[in-house]
């Protein structure tokens, strides 16, 4: 059983494909109207959200599919303190395929854990948001006509942007990709991300506090949101919400053919001035979600034509159990407790290890 979770359990391969299938249901929409007929997507939103979730939906009914789930938590069998195990046990009999959003991390491992049908992260936390970067990836493509050699800054909340996370592990597989990322110190990339895919990979990147500063050397300006519902302290989040803003003046010193993006929606962090810049394509890239999410559903219930073979690497990292407790709040564990505590050994040299679910790293 396919799951996607983490960009990752796609080869680069699987992505070029599901993005040439994305440009030919976008080119003949007709022809694939009914390749879901009497297939069902449960869509199970435990934290709201309109984008995503209606993305899926008109993906699922564009191909002649159904569609049934809730869009919060207060309107699931969650509300009276059902497990995330105990809800998909029950919705794998019942659908074909799952789309799932929760606020804790790693929440979706859980599911696929226990589900009978292939399930799709649709945003865990502030961890991964795997369905954004297929968008991303198509907007890349169709914009730079590449992945490799590419300078790509990402800016603004790079600590729990879980879209820079899915990003940066997928754009760190190809040759002579390099990463700026700038943000104030607090909002900086977690360790789980920077260690994982750029520096245990010798890939180039460099950190700035100044968008001023680094934007003229960039091929592609990754803007995002201040994750505000991520924050502890009101306060907190209020010291920080203006501190990363793409202005059209700060665009006069970007190169001319730089594209700036942004997964949506916007506060302020990009002044609506830039929007008539031809170097804008965060309205293109939201439209390409769609047809990309068409192509995902397709591909995870078997129904792509000649589809690249794949092989699953083999994940000899040990786990223990029982050893260490997760001590990250936004962690599946921390409101589910009969979830077994697992770390999986990430870095032998130094013995790190880290939460099976949600990657942090263990208390020591
Ligand atoms: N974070 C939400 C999403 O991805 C934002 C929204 O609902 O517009 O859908
Ligand atoms: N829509 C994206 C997400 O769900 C970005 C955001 O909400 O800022 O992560």
């Amino acid at each position: 059983m396919r799951h996607l979770i983490n960009i990752l359990d796609l080869s680069v391969d699987e992505i070029d494909k599901l993005i040439d299938v994305a440009d030919d249901i976008m080119a003949n929409p007709d022809k694939y109207n009914e390749v879901c007929r009497h297939k069902i997507l449960a869509t199970l939103f435990y934290e709201p959200s309109t984008r995503t979730r209606l993305s899926f939906e008109s993906a699922m009914m564009s191909l002649g599919g159904n569609v049934l789930g809730f869009s919060e938590a207060t309107s699931s069998s969650a509300s009276k303190g059902e497990t995330v195990a105990d809800t998909i046990e029950m919705v794998s009999g019942y659908a074909d395929i799952i789309a799932m959003r929760h606020p804790k991390e790693g929440a979706p491992i859980v599911a696929a854990m226990h589900s009978t049908v292939s399930v799709i992260n649709a945003g865990d936390g502030g961890h991964y948001h795997p369905t954004q970067t297929l968008t991303d990836l198509m907007t890349i493509r169709h914009e730079k006509g590449r992945f490799d050699n590419l300078t790509i800054g990402l800016c603004g909340d790079l600590k729990f942007g879980r879209t820079v996370h899915s990003l940066i592990g997928a754009m760190a597989r190809y040759e002579g990709v390099r990463f700026v990322l700038i943000s104030p110190e607090a909002l900086r990339l977690p360790g789980f991300v920077k260690h994982e895919y750029i520096t245990s990979k010798g890939i180039s990147y460099e950190e700035s506090e100044s968008l001023e500063e680094v934007i003229g050397k960039l091929d592609i300006l990754y803007m995002t949101r201040i994750q505000r519902e991520r924050f502890v302290s009101e306060d907190e989040y209020l010291a920080l919400k203006d501190s990363c803003i793409l202005t059209a003046e700060k665009m006069k010193s970007a190169k001319p053919d730089m594209i700036v993006m942004h997964p949506l929606p916007r506060v302020n962090e990009i002044e609506v001035a830039v929007d008539s810049d031809q170097r804008a394509c965060y309205f293109k890239q939201a439209h390409y979600g769609r047809y990309v999410r068409m192509a995902l559903i397709m591909k995870l219930l078997g129904l792509i034509e000649n589809d690249v073979p794949y092989t699953p690497a083999e994940d000899k990292k040990p786990i223990v159990y029982g050893v260490y407790t997760c001590r990250n709040p936004r962690c599946i564990t921390s409101i589910e407790h009969e979830l077994p505590q697992a770390f999986k050994l990430a870095d032998k040299e130094n013995s790190i290890y880290r939460c099976v679910y949600c990657e942090t790293r263990q208390n020591r």
